[in-house]
């Protein structure tokens, strides 16, 4: 819905019609075609009417919307996935993904001629580069580059981007696997704490062997550090999930260590059920209990006094 936002803005721009205007025109067309076709696609339709072009412009990745065609973007690369191989009609293929942001958000580019993969395989673009996207074509958000569009590195120096992936705010019953969300509710059930045991050097996973030692597959002996995992379930009133906290985040709210003692772990389990809070996160699914869950990257109490506040202002 951000983007779509975005989109009525950059209309009401580049026509000079006021953003009322613009957005009646938009209703009018989905009315009239039935509501065949979504708002943003209905706003992309008034925008050719208005003779109003997105093609060899530069867009903020949260301007992206599904259906774009000839877009330029420059952002810099954050992640970059393993090249996969495909088979399709007997033809081998391959893809490329990487993911991309600048100061607006974050999205998935998704490379299919194999010149620019090859700039990938032979890493003469990197993460941390900054890169200049031409000609691509958009599905939902990600760009889509064909051996039509360019891409090449940029001089554009880019300090500050925006990385979370877009987060849409979403009621817990329309979330879907791979969504990034935000989401309010309250903590219904808090479970035990679990805990896993890690190398203090490298962080990774290490094993106990049968003599009692702990050993890191890199570090050799060391001595084991503990890091928690904590489940809870939310409720937004209409629907619950589950909630999977790591270390990063469980630190925020309590020292890791506390978790390990009875006394003051039941305390914070206890504090922590029945309280409002602001949640975002990945949502995944969980492979043992084949439902969905939410993998937290920020959990926030909500702070009602502030939030009246700045309801107020
Ligand atoms: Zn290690």
């Amino acid at each position: 819905m951000k983007n779509y936002e975005l989109l009525v803005d950059r209309i009401a721009k580049a026509s000079g019609l006021e953003r009322a205007e613009v957005e009646r025109k938009i209703e009018a067309k989905k009315a009239k075609l039935s509501g065949l076709i979504s708002k943003e696609g209905a706003a992309q339709i008034i925008s050719a009417e208005l003779g109003i072009s997105f093609e060899d412009e530069d867009l903020k990745v949260a301007e992206l919307i599904g259906g774009l065609r000839k877009v330029n973007v420059v952002g810099k690369i954050m992640n970059i996935f393993p090249v996969r191989e495909f088979e399709k009609n007997d033809r081998k293929g391959k893809v490329a993904n990487f993911i991309l942001a600048d100061d607006s958000g974050s999205t998935r580019v998704v490379l299919w001629d194999t010149n620019h993969i090859a700039m990938i395989e032979d890493e003469l673009i990197k993460v941390g580069d900054v890169v200049e996207i031409k000609n691509g074509s958009t599905r939902d958000s990600e760009i889509h580059l064909s051996s039509f569009g360019e891409l090449k590195k940029s001089s554009v120096e880019m300090a500050e981007v925006k990385n979370a992936p877009a987060a849409s705010e979403v009621g817990l019953d329309e979330v879907r696997q791979g969504m990034s969300v935000k989401a309010r509710g309250i903590v219904v059930q808090v479970f035990q704490p679990r805990f896993y045991s890690v190398c203090p050097t490298c962080n990774k996973k290490g094993m106990l062997g049968d003599d009692g030692v702990f050993k890191c597959a890199e570090h050799g002996v060391v001595e084991k550090k503990d890091r928690a995992i904590l489940n809870f379930v939310l409720d937004d009133g209409v629907e619950s999930i589950r909630v999977v906290m790591f270390s990063d985040q469980i630190k925020l709210l309590i020292p890791e260590e506390d978790l390990s003692d009875e006394v003051k772990a039941a305390a914070f389990r206890d504090d922590l059920l029945g309280t409002e809070i602001y949640l975002s996160g990945r949502v995944n699914r969980n492979q043992l209990f084949n439902n969905l869950e939410i993998v937290a990257n920020s959990v926030e109490k909500v702070d009602v006094e502030a939030l009246i506040e700045t309801l107020n202002a």
